[in-house]
């Protein structure tokens, strides 16, 4: 039986409590957004959305160390944003083919209003 909220506000607490996400279900999401919440990251994150780099490349675009973007992107791909793909001796990376990617993809893009190359 669930217990009665202390106060009533004159919301749907019922189809609230219904709806609430569990904890395993939202775990995924807030580790992607917590990657997210570091501005280098999100950069990274959103340049893989848009073309598949080696980390000599996107050190190159992003104006950083080869070893400052590896470790970012061992989080991102941690954290299931990014895949990687080998090919011979080189590594490549690209912003994973699921809903959560594309749904941050174009939340970046509304948020920060960047246009999308790809439109
Ligand atoms: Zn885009």
């Amino acid at each position: 039986m669930t217990q009665n909220l202390p106060h009533h506000h004159g919301n749907s607490e019922e189809k609230i409590r219904e709806h609430l996400p569990n904890r395993e279900e939202i775990t995924g999401v807030a580790e992607a957004m917590k990657q997210l919440g570091d501005p280098s990251r999100l950069q990274i994150f959103w340049l893989l959305c848009h073309c598949e780099e080696c980390v000599l490349n996107i050190a190159a675009l992003m104006n950083m160390t080869s070893p400052a973007v590896s470790h970012h992107l061992r989080l991102l791909k941690s954290s299931g944003l990014i895949v990687s793909r080998r090919e011979g001796k080189e590594m490549y990376y690209r912003t994973a083919d699921t809903d959560l990617a594309q749904t941050l993809h174009r939340t970046i893009e509304t948020i920060a209003r960047i246009t999308c190359p790809e439109n």
